[in-house]
C-alpha cells in the first residue's frame, strides 16, 4: 500500500468534483491522474484501462478490486443458505394444497437442508484461506 500516493491524492482532493473525458464518470479531484493532451481529466480507471498508468500504482482501484473480490467470496458463501431460507418460505406460501408437489418440493427441500449445511461447513477453511489473500 503506497502511503506516499495517498497523501498525495489527499492533497489534491479539494473537494471539488470533476467529469471524466472518456467514461463521463463525476469524481473528485483525487481520482484523477496528472497531466496534460491525452491525459487531461481522465479518472484513474479509464487511466489503467488506457495503459496510462499500471494497476499496482493506483491504490484506490486496487482497493476497489478487492472489495469486489471480497463481496462475491461472501455472496457466494451466504448464498446458499438465502436460497435455501428463500425456497423455504416459498414452499410455505405456494404449495400448500398440491398434494404431490407438496411432497416433492418437502423431500427436496428436506435434502437440501441437509446438504447445505453440510457444504457450508466443509468450505470454511478454504474460505478463510481465501479471505486471508483478499485483505490487505
Ligand atoms: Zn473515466
Amino acid at each position: 500500500m503506497s502511503t506516499a500516493k495517498r497523501s498525495r491524492n489527499a492533497l489534491r482532493s479539494n473537494g471539488s468534483m470533476a467529469t471524466c473525458r472518456l467514461c463521463r464518470g463525476c469524481y473528485p479531484a483525487a481520482q484523477f491522474i496528472d497531466g496534460n493532451g491525452p491525459r487531461h481529466l481522465v479518472c484513474v480507471r479509464c487511466a489503467v484501462e488506457q495503459g496510462y498508468l499500471a494497476a499496482e500504482d493506483v491504490p484506490d482501484f486496487y482497493d476497489d478490486r478487492t472489495a469486489m473480490a471480497r463481496m462475491s467470496l461472501f455472496a457466494r458463501r451466504y448464498g446458499s443458505l438465502f436460497w435455501l431460507v428463500s425456497c423455504w418460505s416459498l414452499w410455505a406460501l405456494l404449495f400448500q394444497g398440491i398434494e404431490l408437489w407438496t411432497t416433492l418440493t418437502l423431500v427436496g427441500l428436506l435434502a437440501a437442508t441437509l446438504v447445505v449445511p453440510l457444504l457450508f461447513f466443509l468450505r470454511t477453511a478454504k474460505f478463510k484461506a481465501q479471505l486471508r489473500q483478499l485483505t490487505p
